[in-house]
């Protein structure tokens, strides 16, 4: 590398502190290791995430898009939590040291990063095949980290902001309109959503596999059987639009249910606090639709709104079912 990895890092990833304004770093990057206060009335919640190219992002997509969606992937992970995202460590491998490349993707990250206020603490720059990796820290009342666990026979099942906007994008390519292409390579997290729902869901996922295998790892958890309701699935204008310019509505409705990278949060709610989890989660962004009902009956049983059963084909079913038999 042109560069070496201490300039890299330097030039492109250590930055002021004030950027977070977080005063809970007491050391950030340039030491052997991070150290951070943990306030003593919380939890700490850990998760990790690698995107390899041409495997989570395809080929094509841009470093900014690429910094963003790094991220982006691990503060949804801490919003199915509940979490409050606090800090991170990075670690990119490159195949070669791209100061272009680089500020591209250290701004789409940063981007996101300082929105939220968390702090990037560490990590490294290797050469290999691009993938980059980010652990990412947060911050939950002690004891209140919500879980996959707890969907009971009743609750209501939601879905934040509208599903298939990603799907339609991979599957449309270069063809995709702008909206949904944005939606694919600048996913928002709905670290909002998360922390609104603290004491209030019954069971959290974010979806990364697409509704149907995410709601499937949910049913291992708790109660094993839900209805969903095809029609009420939400869809952005720009979904509907490429929806109808296909024609088929399976298509439409397969995408919806059975692709990734959408990063909304899935949720059960028992029914007496429905109407207080919608008021809360009202005014934040994306909002939230009642899709469906945990039953005691297990399996995922599709229904249009005649009561008519809808049965899935995409590859988001299939890991369904491999996941439940
Ligand atoms: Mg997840």
């Amino acid at each position: 590398m042109a560069l070496s990895e201490f300039e890299l890092i330097r030039r492109f990833f250590d930055r002021p502190q004030a950027a977070t304004g977080r005063d809970d770093v007491v050391l950030g990057i340039g030491d052997d290791a991070a150290v951070v206060t943990v306030p003593e009335d919380c939890d700490l919640v850990l998760c990790m995430d690698t995107l390899v190219a041409g495997v989570h992002f395809p080929e094509a997509t841009s470093p900014e898009a690429i910094g963003h969606k790094a991220l982006a992937v691990n503060l949804s992970d801490l919003a199915a939590m509940g979490a409050e995202p606090a800090w991170f460590t990075l670690s990119v491998t490159l195949p070669a040291a791209d100061a272009d490349w680089l500020a591209a993707f250290a701004r789409g990250m940063f981007r996101l990063a300082d929105h939220y206020r968390v702090q990037l603490i560490g990590g490294d720059v290797t050469r290999g095949p691009l993938s980059v990796t980010v652990q990412a820290h947060g911050l939950v009342p002690r004891g209140e980290a919500l879980r996959r666990a707890g969907a009971a026979a009743g609750d209501r099942i939601y879905v934040t902001g509208t599903l298939g906007d990603a799907g339609m994008a991979l599957r449309q390519g270069v063809q995709a309109a702008p909206a949904l292409r944005q939606r694919l390579d600048f996913p928002s997290p709905r670290v909002e959503a998360g922390l609104a729902l603290r004491g209030l869901a019954s069971a959290v996922i974010d979806i990364s596999d697409g509704l149907l295998a995410d709601l499937g790892h949910l049913l291992e958890a708790g109660d094993p059987g839900a209805e969903l309701q095809v029609d009420a699935l939400p869809a952005s204008a720009g979904f509907a639009a490429a929806a109808a310019t296909n024609g088929a509505e399976n298509v439409h409705y397969d995408i919806a249910l059975t692709a990734g990278d959408d990063y909304e949060l899935c949720f059960t709610v028992p029914p007496d606090r429905c109407a207080e989890a919608e008021s809360r989660l009202a005014g934040l962004p994306g909002g939230c639709t009642v899709v469906g009902v945990i039953e005691a009956h297990p399996g995922i049983r599709c229904r249009r709104r005649d009561g008519s059963s809808w049965v899935p084909t995409g590859a988001g079913y299939q890991h369904f079912r491999n996941g439940n038999g």
